[in-house]
């Protein structure tokens, strides 16, 4: 897990640049629904999404499902998840970074609190192979106690 300190309007800007330079262009509902998951400190549904009286002001359940596949191509939004059924979404920035454990049982998706286990070994991976802009994401797999129990 790597956080960053950037403010969430900074993170925002960024965001709505970045979909901008690759076409998209900002609507009110956009907006709302990246500022959402900038707030969010993990993964959410698109049912936690729906809810939320920013976005429910502005569009219905299908409009924000067809924006999030939009902000997921264009590089600042990544879905996770075993399935559709149970698909979370998260916000992308330069610079963070986070690991998950995930529940084979219910779908359910946390966030890893723990110290990156692999940033050491990224650097490594570059100074050996000249690759720059090295990322990774974690996935630990495994039965969450509610499912274990
Ligand atoms: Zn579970
Ligand atoms: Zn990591």
């Amino acid at each position: 897990m790597h956080v960053t300190n950037d403010s969430p309007e900074t993170q925002l800007d960024w965001a709505i640049q970045t979909c901008r330079e690759r076409g998209l262009r900002r609507t009110k509902a956009m907006q709302e629904l990246l500022r959402a998951l900038i707030a969010s400190d993990r993964p959410v549904t698109l049912g936690e999404l729906c809810e939320l009286d920013a976005l429910a002001d502005q569009c219905d359940r299908a409009t924000i499902y067809r924006l999030l596949g939009r902000l997921e191509e264009k590089g600042v939004v990544r879905r996770l998840g075993l399935h559709e059924r149970a698909a979370y979404y998260v916000f992308c920035y330069p610079g963070e970074h986070h690991d998950y454990l995930v529940c084979t049982g219910c779908g359910k998706i946390e966030l890893l609190g723990l110290e990156c286990p692999v940033e050491a070994l990224e650097k490594e991976v570059m100074s050996q192979t000249g690759f720059t802009g090295i990322y990774h994401e974690l996935e630990f797999f495994g039965r969450c106690p509610a499912c274990a129990g």
